[in-house]
Order: structure tokens, then sequence, then C-alpha cells
């Protein structure tokens, strides 16, 4: 059964470890990132964006299918199913379709229009027991279209957003989407300190986690992070497998076509990189 991301992500708060977010794009990203949650007895946090959720048909398919996998593969760790940079009618039809966690990303909004909305769907979102995310100060890179300048988050305004009753925030610290650029310079612990401060106790949201150095996730866990949201690392890991199953011709050995022995490889370089990442923000045995 999906639960909602308020009781792993305070565990975790306490706990000082961080639950990831993974992204799913299919049916194999989504079996591979439960079961090895499910290995390694991980709470974990599945993460579709709009775009994705529309590739995969719509979101009672996205519903049925996460809650049908959970079922049938026996899925007894805590799992939430959380839409990625919802929009305000993004975050309501999820609601409405049975996700358990909505992010609501009202960052490119004045934050006054941010709080008003994010007001609205905290109130949607809390009679149905779903946890909300909100986002203060645009994080950069491009996700599904959602451009953002990689600015850093004013603590104040993170507190004004915190204060409405949001279950986690996500704040931009310099992180960004994508592959980070080789001049990127890090992610500003000072900042993150001063939005903790203003914010104790308030799960606090890392994205962009693909290629933060292992050190910097550390230490961003040290300072509250409670949630690091992984994309883009398990779709270069997905790609290169596949890509070598290709280059090596094993397509053409036998029935090498077989989408079950084509896609094999990709999945299992998925499991490998959400272990890898479960390990680093120390979620197992945390279920
Ligand atoms: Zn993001």
């Amino acid at each position: 059964m999906l639960v909602s991301a308020q009781e792993m992500l305070t565990k975790a708060k306490e706990g000082k470890y961080a639950v990831g977010q993974f992204n799913i794009n299919n049916l194999e990203w989504t079996k591979a990132v439960l079961q090895t949650a499910q290995e390694n007895s991980s709470p974990v946090i599945l993460g579709v964006s709009e775009g994705a959720g529309k590739y995969m048909g719509g979101w009672d398919v996205v519903v049925g299918m996460v809650n049908g996998l959970i079922k049938d593969m026996k899925i007894t760790v805590p799992v939430a199913l959380h839409i990625d940079h919802g929009t305000y009618e993004g975050a309501k039809a999820v609601i409405a379709a049975g996700f358990s966690s909505v992010m609501f990303d009202g960052s490119h909004y004045p934050i006054e229009e941010n709080i008003e909305k994010t007001k609205e769907i905290i109130a949607l979102a809390g009679s149905k027991g779903i946890s909300v995310e909100a986002e203060v100060g645009a994080i950069g890179g491009e996700e599904d279209g959602v451009v953002g300048g990689g600015e850093v988050a004013d603590p104040a305004e993170c507190k004004m957003i915190a204060d409405l009753g949001v279950t986690m925030l996500a704040a931009g610290i310099g992180n960004i989407h994508g592959k980070y650029p080789a001049n990127w310079k890090g992610l500003n612990f000072e900042v993150l300190a001063k939005i903790q401060e203003k914010t104790p106790g308030m799960p606090l949201v890392l994205h962009g986690g693909t290629g933060i150095p292992a050190d910097m996730i550390k230490r961003a866990i040290s300072l509250g992070v409670s949630k690091i949201n992984v994309n883009t690392e398990c779709q270069l890991a997905f790609a290169e497998a596949t890509r070598k199953y290709i280059e090596a011709g094993k397509d053409l050995e036998g029935k090498g076509f077989d989408p079950r022995k084509l896609l094999a490889p990709g999945t299992q370089a998925i499991k490998d990189t959400v272990k890898e990442k479960m390990e680093l923000f120390g979620s197992i045995n945390k279920a």
C-alpha cells in the first residue's frame, strides 16, 4: 500500500539520513526501484514528472502500475508515489488519481502567489493524508521544460512557505537538474544552514542529486536534507548498459532481441545505481 512521505521523512530527519526519490519512466524502471528498495529494506519515494506521467499513458496508468507491482511483488517497505515539479493543475490531478504525495512547484510565481497556491494544495492534500513538497528559489537546469536560473533560495521566504504546513521543502542552494557543468561552484552550505536554522524540524529536499560529490551529499544530510532526488543518473546508467548490449551485437544472437533480454542490462544498471544511492544516503535497513 502506498504511504505518504511524512513518516519516512520525519524518521530520516531524526536519524540523520535521507530517503531517495527515484524518478520512474516505465515498467522496468518502476520494478527496478521497488525491488531494490525491498532487497535493501529501504523506504523509497517514486517520483513522476508530468512529462513522464504523460509518457506512461496518464496518471491512472501510473497509479495502477505502482499499486499492482506493490501487491504482486509483495513489497512491504514504505513506498510514496510523488509528483515531481507538479503544476497547480497537475498536483490536483494526481491527488484525484491516487498519488500519496505531491510536489507543487510554485517557485516561478511571485512569493505571494506561491503562498496562496501552496495553501490550496495543502488543504486539498491534507484532507486525504497526502504529503506536500513546496519549492522556494527555482532550481536550475531543465526538467520537462521547467527552466530555472539556478538561484539560491531566500531563507526568510523558506520560513514563510514552511510555516504554511508543508511536509518537506525544496530550496535552491546552487544545485541544478541534469549533469553539472565543469565550472559548477558546488552547494551553498552557508545558505543551507540558514534555511535549516529558520525551519527547524522541516525535512529539506535536495533536487538534482546526479553528480553531486559524495562528501557534499553527506554534508547536506548533516545540515537537514532528508530527501534527495535522483533522475538523470539512472537514465545515464540505463542508456550505457543498453548501448553496450547492442554494440556487443547481443540483440542479434539467438533471441537476444526479446525485450525481456534487451532491457535486462539497463534494468540491472538502474538497480545498481539505486542501491549505490541508498548506501550513500544511509536509508538501507531503515524501512
Ligand atoms: Zn527537481
